[in-house]
């Protein structure tokens, strides 16, 4: 018996260790995988084979897509061991990956890395660099899809990492992917992975112009979420509202916008999640309101308390360049892991406290908060007036 469990785990070694190469040829509308070592065995749904003596098949794609965006575990045969693949592509077609593993066009996947659904895109693309202090960002687009002149576009993707560094301190990971692809109708769309390797997505409508895409807040949320480590679902709201409150702070020391603004959106915004926050606290709701709104009125009222009892001394800005300093999108934390790390960053419990009287559902006053920070709300147009806590509000917002 002990032999066997022996043989077995030795077995089970062997294979899980045991790597094979693929060759993959990329055009603009098909994908070609080749393995000269490996069986035909069951392809990928969708293959079609190629050669009956060893694996080798082709995946026809819709030839109406500038760009195939395919995570590697729809297109490569299940396997027990990691995959070397060496990539080629057909001229006019470029590819971009999440996966840091390997070198030029060879890439290593594993097994953990095969489940985190890495991003894997290919076609007419271009790919650039962006530095910023602490990190870096592949930018792959779509040349001449959009209004936008492709100079537009690399100024809009920098100036929009740099705000984020700066905020943060460093570009909040080391490296991450962009994907900027064209949409024919709608709004930005956005959206950040994280687990693994992280990357972030993001649609624009080919007809926007480029005021419009200069204006648009989605692409420095998006990269605001490369901060913040990812949390368990409950506290999805922590992500969202950290995004949600940050972002227009970051804008306005671009000089995208101005400081009414931001007091706009949050008497605007705030109100959608307190009903939520109210009924079910913050870990207990998953709606929209709560998520997002509620959970920037979490980052407000730390803010505001951190500012109020230091004298703008101590800053949720602060907090969080904590939290970066440790960790960010690639890691896995608890909500405990984060309230430790940024308190401790701020020598406070203030994150902590917050979040239990939120938790408490007791009525929040917004109206009263106004007051003390000396934003009089007139319909879509705040007024600052003098208030006891004004040089809070004037520390959140200053104009620069
Ligand atoms: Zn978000």
């Amino acid at each position: 018996m002990r032999w066997l469990c022996l043989i077995f785990l030795f077995g089970l070694s062997a294979v899980a260790s045991a790597q094979s190469d693929f060759e993959v040829r990329l055009g603009a509308n098909l994908i070609e995988v080749e393995a000269r070592g490996l069986p035909a065995g069951k392809l990928p749904r969708e293959a079609e084979a190629i050669a009956g003596d060893h694996l080798h098949y082709r995946i026809w794609l819709c030839p109406v897509f500038p760009v195939q965006v395919l995570t590697p575990r729809g297109w490569l045969p299940a396997q027990a061991g990691p995959y070397r693949l060496h990539i080629q592509c057909q001229a006019g077609v470029n590819f971009v990956t999440s996966l840091t593993t390997g070198s030029q066009n060879t890439l290593l996947i594993n097994q953990d890395q095969l489940a985190q659904r890495p991003l894997f895109a290919f076609g007419r693309l271009a790919v650039r660099q962006h530095h910023f202090q602490g990190g870096s960002l592949t930018e792959a687009y779509v040349p001449g899809a959009l209004k936008l002149s492709d100079g537009q576009l690399t100024r809009w993707v920098q100036a929009t990492g740099e705000g984020v560094a700066d905020f943060f301190g460093r570009f909040p990971v080391d490296q991450a992917v962009l994907l900027i692809t064209p949409l024919s109708s709608g709004s930005i769309q956005g959206v950040t992975f994280g687990q693994g390797d992280p990357y972030i997505r993001v649609q624009i409508p080919s007809r926007f112009s480029p005021a419009e895409i200069a204006g648009s807040w989605q692409l420095c949320h998006e990269m605001v979420h490369l901060a913040v480590p990812d949390m368990p679902y409950a506290h999805h709201w922590l992500e969202e509202g950290i995004a949600t409150y940050v972002e227009p702070l970051i804008r306005l020391k671009m000089g995208d916008i101005r400081a009414q603004r931001v007091w706009l959106d949050l008497l605007e915004g705030l109100p959608k999640g307190i009903a939520d926050v109210e009924a079910a606290g913050l870990d207990g709701d998953h709606r929209w309101g709560a998520t997002y709104w509620g959970g920037a009125l979490f980052c407000l009222l730390v803010d505001v308390r951190l500012r109020a009892e230091s004298h703008n001394q101590h800053t949720l800005q602060e907090a969080l360049r904590g939290v970066v300093a440790r960790g960010n999108i690639s890691q896995s934390w608890t909500l405990s892991d984060f309230l430790d790390i940024a308190d401790e960053a701020v020598h406070s419990q203030v994150l902590h406290q917050v979040h239990e009287e939120l938790e408490r559902r007791a009525p929040i006053n917004l109206d009263q908060l106004w007051g003390q920070l000396g934003v009089a709300s007139s319909p879509r147009n705040p007024r600052f007036t003098a208030a006891p806590l004004d040089f809070v509000r004037r520390g959140i917002t200053p104009e620069f």
